[in-house]
């Protein structure tokens, strides 16, 4: 099933027609309404005629974080305080919010990228929509509930926290759909398990999961514990909110709506855009934006894109799932590492739920690194020679995957503390401005 076939099966110079046309006329809007991207443009040289050809993109200057930080809040918007109709800003897990407008088409446009997803997965007007992600300026909840309303489903606006309540509305009003962040999933299905709720007293069939990174084994734990297809959905505040590519479980990755958001891959450090196939820092532009539109917008998010055709029929471009961002790595002991290398360590070793924290940290100039993951229910932390072998594999396996050793504590199940949104899962308190 298909929400816009038209568009999400177009012939590949169909789609290549319509995203030249509407770039053209994104740039020669931005540079005519935002003066900070127009004096970019004369800085650079180009003017919106020279954008001829899909590859003419490539004259144009980047936009980045700080373009949002200097010119906080509105400063990027394009369209008229009166034709703005919604606000969000972005969770601010990086930095100083980032402040989104939105016209009525801006809207319009987000819950048709949103419908295509929930189409994908399975959801049609029959069905029960569950939002648990957080209502509000993050554009978790809105996102979702947009989606779900334009394809005529019944949505029901939960948002985060109270997982006893999430279960007695997903079990009573027999939600089809889960959407949330992939850890709030998971503590969702461990607090299903532990009320002796299997899949088949569950109705859900799909989940649409995103908002941060996870692993293919968060996803076959929460698949499992709930008997559902996990979807992976991914956005972000500054070019909409969730929506902007959308898994469709028939082939790898996250089918982007092209017709509204134009990607590229680059190399963050020579800012080259690379082919298909190599992982680099995302670049987005709008297309169909008029509340503020990006271009050239760079994500930070690290993944690459394919071109191959999809066993789902679909032919518009796919991402990656992500790997991380270039801005959550951290250099520990002079090592490059991403939380996501560990996740995928966890991931491989049965005993360990994948609930962990990573604390940094500095004694006597000496980089400190301490993971602290839960173990399993039903297994205890008492038992010294089961816990001392698991912790030699699970060093070892880190130590394989990172090449730098870390400390590590179990805690028993259900001990770190979970909060509904985006994970929190790094504790880093070097300080280097000192
Ligand atoms: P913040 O940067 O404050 O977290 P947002 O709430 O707008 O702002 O979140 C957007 C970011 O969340 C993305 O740039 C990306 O890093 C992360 N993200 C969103 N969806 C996914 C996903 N499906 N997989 C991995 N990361 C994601
Ligand atoms: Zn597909």
């Amino acid at each position: 099933m298909y929400w816009n076939k038209k568009i999400e099966c177009a012939d590949r110079s169909d789609m290549r027609r319509l995203q030249l046309t509407r770039l053209r006329e994104e740039v020669a809007y931005e540079y005519d309404r935002v003066p900070v991207y127009r004096k970019k443009m004369d800085e650079a040289g180009v003017k919106p005629e020279d954008i001829q050809t899909l590859e003419d993109i490539q004259k144009l200057p980047f936009m980045t974080k700080e373009d949002f930080a200097e010119n906080y809040p509105t400063g990027l918007f394009a369209a008229d305080q009166k034709d703005i109709v919604r606000i969000h800003a972005s969770s601010g897990t990086t930095g100083k919010p980032k402040v989104a407008g939105y016209t009525r088409r801006d809207l319009a446009d987000w819950g048709e990228a949103v419908a295509r997803g929930m189409t994908m997965a399975g959801q049609d007007e029959n069905s029960v929509i569950h939002v648990s992600y957080g209502y509000g300026l993050f554009t978790g909840g809105l996102g979702a509930h947009i989606g779900g309303e334009t394809i005529g489903a019944t949505v029901i606006p939960m948002s985060s926290g109270n997982t006893k309540k999430q279960l007695t509305f997903l079990t009573d009003l027999k939600s089809t759909m889960l959407c949330c962040t992939p850890s709030y999933a998971l503590t969702i299905a461990e607090a299903a398990q532990k009320a002796g709720l299997g899949p088949d007293d569950i109705a859900l069939q799909a989940g649409l999961f995103g908002a941060e990174p996870w692993t293919q084994a968060m996803r076959e734990d929460i698949e499992s514990m709930l008997g559902i297809e996990a979807h992976d959905i991914y956005g972000l505040t500054e070019v909409t909110g969730p929506g902007v590519a959308i898994s469709c479980g028939k082939g790898e990755g996250m089918h982007i709506s092209e017709d509204l958001f134009y990607p590229e891959i680059i190399d963050p450090k020579t800012l080259e855009v690379l082919p298909d196939g190599e992982r680099g820092e995302l670049v987005l532009t709008t297309l169909h934006k008029q509340g503020m539109p990006v271009i050239r917008y760079r994500t930070r998010d690290i993944c690459y894109l394919t071109h191959e055709k999809c066993a789902c029929g679909r032919t518009t471009v796919r991402m990656s799932r992500i790997f991380g961002r270039t801005d959550d790595m951290l250099i520990i002991k002079g090592v490059n590492v991403f939380p996501s290398q560990i996740e995928t360590v966890i991931g491989t070793i049965d005993e360990l739920t994948l609930n962990y924290k990573i604390l940094v940290g500095r004694v006597r100039d000496r980089d400190t690194f301490e993971l602290q993951v839960e173990l399993a229910e039903g297994l205890e932390i008492e038992d010294i020679a089961f816990v001392e072998a698991l912790r030699e594999k699970v060093s070892h396996a880190l130590r394989e995957m990172l090449g730098i050793g870390c400390k590590i504590r179990f805690l028993s199940a259900g001990t770190l503390p979970r909060n509904g949104g985006k994970a929190v899962r790094v504790e880093d308190t070097r300080n280097f401005n000192d």
